[in-house]
């Protein structure tokens, strides 16, 4: 794909594009709300010399669910590319931030971005794709205050099996990979798998590489009882999910064993569920390859 090539040179030959005021100046409203959010209880970002935490860099900058008419980038053409030769999915890879500086309420930010990577096609889990990578500046006037190194991961999602093969493939597939493959043969084979560190024991859920409590990589896996209940839940209106029927109700159920797992809860109206609801779990083949692993009302 050369000419992919061809038109990510000349984007990174444009260098950084024009800088584009925020939205909003930094201010303590959306400070607060934000280190609400995060729980985040630093003195250091409340009261009247409040510094705006450094990790909210990018919020200074976000357009908002309605938009203001942003100005397009070189960058968007390369991406609306990458879209067009069938490279439709996207995860971010990474991300870095670098402060320069505290910043202040009161304090008018631009950005501006510059494209400065984009490596493939490379052959990944997910599909084949691009690697692109983009750097924005933040600026306080001409004094750059932060900076962010974004990369995406653009890919051409697998094909999917035809009809004939089997079933219509379920739409929402879960991300299935060394840590979390276990979990999932245990779903196929009517078992609640909970990973179970190799060599202190401890229960975690969901499965990850490292053991929280000793750092220990050795894993292995316990099969839970398969009863819970529910320790909080919300109750799924909008948007439409594809293969979904809404409403639906997206619970966290706390297991007997120790740890929590969410999961939808099943065979009940949405306005039956209510937190500290004994539930027990229920496997559903959604598809030739894909079980999940769901909970039903169930005897306390
Ligand atoms: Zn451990």
């Amino acid at each position: 794909m050369t000419d992919l090539h061809d038109l990510a040179a000349k984007v990174i030959a444009e260098g950084e594009g024009p800088r584009l005021p925020t939205p909003s100046p930094v201010d303590r409203t959306t400070i607060r709300h934000w280190t609400e959010a995060m729980g985040d209880t630093n003195p250091r970002y409340q009261g009247p010399d409040a510094i705006a935490p450094p990790a909210m860099i990018q919020v200074w900058s976000m357009d908002g669910l309605n938009g203001r008419k942003r100005t397009r980038a070189p960058l968007d053409d390369l991406l609306d590319a990458l879209d067009a030769a069938g490279y439709t999915g996207v995860v971010a890879t990474n991300c870095e931030h670098i402060y320069h500086r505290p910043l202040v309420p009161g304090e008018e930010l631009t950005s501006a971005t510059r494209t400065t990577d984009m490596t493939g096609l490379k052959k990944t889990a997910l599909g084949d794709g691009y690697f692109v990578t983009w750097q924005v500046t933040w600026y306080a006037q001409d004094e750059p205050v932060a900076e962010m190194i974004f990369r995406l991961l653009k890919f051409r999602p697998r094909e999917e099996r035809s009809p004939s093969e089997g079933r219509k493939p379920y739409p929402l597939r879960p991300a299935v990979n060394r840590d979390t493959e276990f979990f999932w043969e245990g779903a196929r084979s009517g078992e609640l798998r909970i990973q179970k560190c190799g060599d202190c024991g401890e229960l975690r859920h969901p499965p990850g590489p490292v053991c929280p409590s000793c750092r220990s990589v050795k894993r292995t896996y316990a099969v839970a009882a398969g009863t819970g209940v529910v320790y909080s839940y919300v109750v799924h209106h909008n948007p439409p999910v594809p293969g979904r029927e809404t409403p639906f109700v997206v619970a966290v159920v706390e297991l007997p064993e120790g740890v929590r797992i969410v999961g939808n809860v099943v065979d009940c109206a949405p306005a039956e569920v209510e937190i500290g609801m004994p539930v027990r779990v229920t496997f559903r083949e959604m598809d030739d390859e894909l079980t999940l692993p769901l909970w039903t009302p169930g005897e306390s």
